[in-house]
């Protein structure tokens, strides 16, 4: 086994439980990585396409929820400071809904989606701006999907990225976070730090809690 986002083989056990997933007794371990702090699900407990779909299928997301739009906010107001129309985004994995993109769109910018599950089809072509909330969490191979963002990113683009930061304050075996089956990786402050020193991407904006926003280099 190695890591998923930098395939480092110096991985430590993290943490080890056996929860009770409807009422059957369900192990979870995971692993950390000494090369880029991820901690990640081993590959062996992740759900089946099958079933990670059908969990998607339930999640309600839509603008009419004051509450979701606050929360796609804290992505698109620091990101927008660095946007100016005409400019065309990409939401890559936007899950059931074009709540982001229609959030966006109403302030004027052209936006496309993309989703493996909901919207496969896309315009395959260099993006001003990308964005991915609550997606990286979800992913099996990290390293080939960043590849991917960073194949999308127009040089000097910039790629807004949203997950729930695993700080030392987080009690990893109560967080909610974790507990969601869906979620098989988990960034800290220093994997963010990783990833911007391997795409040369720079840190423009960071909440400290789940909202980066990196730009990506002129050459
Ligand atoms: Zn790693």
């Amino acid at each position: 086994m190695n890591c998923p986002l930098c395939h480092s083989l110096n991985l430590t056990e993290y943490f080890n439980t056996t929860e009770k997933v409807f009422k059957l007794p369900k192990q979870r371990t995971y692993k950390a990585c000494a090369q880029c702090s991820l901690v990640f699900l081993i590959p062996s407990q992740r759900l089946g396409p099958a079933k990670e779909k059908l969990r998607y299928d339930v999640h309600e997301n839509n603008l009419e929820q004051q509450g979701y739009k606050n929360f796609l906010m804290q992505v698109w107001e620091p990101l927008k400071q660095h946007i100016n129309a005409p400019a065309h985004g990409l939401d890559f994995g936007s899950g059931p809904t074009r709540a982001l993109a229609e959030l966006i769109e109403a302030d004027g910018i052209k936006m496309e989606t993309y989703d493996p599950f909901f919207k496969p089809e896309f315009e395959v072509k260099k993006y001003d701006f990308i964005t991915c909330t609550e997606v990286l969490e979800h992913v099996f191979n990290l390293n080939l999907v960043l590849n991917k963002l960073d194949e999308l990113l127009k040089p000097g683009g910039h790629l807004a990225i949203m997950t729930e930061l695993l700080t030392c304050k987080i009690n990893f075996a109560k967080w909610r976070y974790r507990e969601d089956d869906t979620h098989v990786c988990f960034f800290k402050e220093d994997t963010f730090k990783y990833i911007s020193e391997k795409y040369s991407f720079k840190w423009v904006y960071f909440d400290k809690q789940r909202v980066i926003l990196f730009k990506k280099s002129v050459s």
